[in-house]
């Protein structure tokens, strides 16, 4: 079979998204494909912060500008996926004495809003903090949701006529001279393929950018940096803190709903599929942890991931030097640089300039088409924004008193997720995993990291395949689903599991081999062997994260 369309847009995260909506805007016909669910790139895996641009002030006074435009946009277009927590850029003893006192300069160079405030003050806000503090500075940093950001985005794009195809990913691509003729996309979960015939191809694959590139003949030279990152099992603080000093690892934490994630690390890795994380990434991230909270080692951690920065690694053009253009993202004209007329990529940036990313390469593709429409996203509200309030950590037990209270049917008691929610998303998203509906949802990113809310999910799930008219018994499935949600959360635990983290580990464990008799599951398969050897084990000792 073949399609054919406008515009194909390779990946699924935040970029992505932001194109394919942008596109559809300007009345472009397109279709996405992203080879897992959506958001499960970079994306899914980054710190959560919507940055004022304040990290960047010193480094690339450009990007530091370009995060406080868009920070104040996203804000605008998508207050449900904001919480609004401000954040402060704090002195430690151990930050220079030079780099506090360029600070306030460098913000009002870039037009980042910076307001000292008195270390009592700060306190008084954050008891957690170090007492030890000296220099205080409040700045518009938030907490971005990045999957509620994605599904506005495409939600608005297919109200447009766009197709989004999640779990599609494309193998091959056939060219004719300076042109790509067709893309061949598998449909991972039946092997199916299709062609697609595009006007343009535009690979907005991030660190996957290098590999997609390949595929049409094209080198992209990508140095993916891994960033590692520790989940607290509460928030220390309720705003984004950051240390007053050039970017470095451990030095920032983010209130992400119920919890708190400190990070990051930077590690150059090979395979943007397979890296583990390091037990030493973890006692760095620990010690630069303690200088910015003292207690932090008598918090109970959950869990470690990480996530892959599409870091760009090429050298920059003369001509880029002489605009002083920020190397924060860039965008490649395959057709001038490779002799590809139809091939457009955008690597590189955050979450926080998504929508930028995507103005820059839908004018450069609308360029390329002929397209004269102008770009609408900025101006133009996303779906599924509710009142066009900002998200608060409250706000679903408030949705439940609003209709009544009383028994809720809760399936996630930490993220007070009830069974009607959970049904709402199954009902638009079917088929799915249990994982897309984490995701989707926030199932089991509570404190108790899946272990009370799982099996019961896993029914729902379940149920659905048995309403679709599967073939595999319901209990099958159900534990197929319940297996490999464990698994997924176990592969973040291991490199954490010691002291009251090993015993919570041990806890679920056995919750599930030893109450819910997880070890004699049935064979899902079909093959004769059991399910058990997906279930995590306490005493496991690989940690490939994935
Ligand atoms: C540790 C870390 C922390 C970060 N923290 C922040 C932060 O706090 N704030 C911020 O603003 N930014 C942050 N960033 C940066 C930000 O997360 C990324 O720049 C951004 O998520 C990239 O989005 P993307 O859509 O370009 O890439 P991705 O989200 O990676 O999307 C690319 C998609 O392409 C898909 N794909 C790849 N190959 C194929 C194929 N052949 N077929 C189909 N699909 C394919 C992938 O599956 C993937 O989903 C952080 C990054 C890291 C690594």
């Amino acid at each position: 079979m073949t399609l054919t369309t406008d515009v194909l847009i390779i990946g699924g995260g935040a970029t992505g998204a932001g194109l394919v909506r942008d596109l559809a805007r300007r009345g472009l016909r397109c279709i996405l494909v992203e080879k897992g669910d959506l958001g499960t790139g970079t994306t899914g895996r980054y710190h959560g912060l919507l940055h004022s641009g304040g990290r960047y002030v010193a480094k690339d006074p450009i990007a530091a500008r370009e995060c406080i435009d868009e920070n104040l946009i996203v804000r605008r277009i998508a207050p449900a996926c904001v919480e609004d927590t401000g954040g402060y850029f704090v002195a430690t003893p151990d930050d220079p004495e030079d780099y506090v006192e360029q600070f306030p300069a460098a913000c009002a160079a870039a037009g980042v809003p910076a307001e000292e405030v008195s270390v009592g003050e700060l306190r008084a806000r954050e008891p957690a903090l170090n007492p030890a503090i000296r220099r205080a500075y409040r700045v518009p940093d938030a907490s971005l949701e990045p999957w509620q950001l994605v599904d506005g985005n495409v939600t608005d794009a297919r109200s447009r006529g766009a197709v989004i195809l999640p779990y599609h990913q494309v193998v091959a691509m056939q060219r004719s001279g300076g042109r790509i003729l067709g893309v061949d996309v598998a449909d991972v979960r039946s092997g199916t393929i299709t062609t697609i015939a595009p006007r343009l191809v535009a690979s907005a694959a991030g660190a996957w950018a290098g590999r997609v590139a390949a595929l049409a003949g094209a080198t992209l030279a990508m140095s993916p940096g891994k960033g590692t990152m520790l989940i607290f099992n509460q928030r220390m603080t309720d705003t984004v803190v950051n240390r007053l000093h050039r970017p470095a690892d451990g030095d920032i934490m983010v209130p992400v709903h119920s919890v708190a994630i400190l990070g990051t690390t930077e590690v150059e890795v090979p395979d943007p599929d397979h890296y583990g994380i390091g037990r030493e990434e973890i006692a760095l991230l620990m010690d630069e942890g303690e200088k910015l909270f003292p207690d932090i080692r008598a918090m109970r951690l959950l869990r470690a991931y990480a996530g892959v920065r599409p870091l760009y690694s090429e050298e920059p053009t003369t001509e880029d030097d002489g605009r002083g253009i920020s190397r924060a993202h860039v965008v490649i004209d395959h057709g001038r640089r490779d002799g590809i007329d139809n091939l457009v990529s955008i690597v590189g940036g955050k979450v926080t300039t998504y929508r930028l990313m995507a103005e820059q390469t839908a004018d450069e593709i609308c360029r390329k088409l002929g397209v004269s429409a102008p770009c609408t996203t900025a101006g133009e509200i996303l779906p599924g924004q509710g009142d066009g309030s900002f998200y608060w950590l409250g706000h679903r037990l408030a949705d439940h008193e609003d209709t009544g209270g009383g028994d809720a049917e809760l399936i996630c008691e930490c993220e007070m997720l009830t069974r009607s929610a959970i049904e709402t998303f199954l009902d638009a998203r079917w088929p799915c995993s249990l994982d897309d509906v984490r995701r989707g949802t926030r199932l089991g990113m509570g404190p108790c990291q899946g272990g009370f809310c799982t099996f019961r999910a896993a029914g729902l799930v379940a149920d659905r395949a048995a309403a679709a008219g599967g073939d595999t018994a319901t209990a099958a499935v159900a534990d197929r689903a319940l297996l490999d949600f464990l698994a997924e959360r176990h592969r973040g635990t291991r490199p954490i599991a010691w002291g009251r983290q090993l015993q919570e580990l041990w806890f679920t464990t056995g919750l599930y081999q030893g109450v819910l008799g997880g070890r004699s599951l049935i064979d899902v398969d079909g093959n004769g062997t059991s399910g058990a050897g997906n279930l995590p084990d306490a005493a496991e000792s690989e940690h490939v994260v994935r």
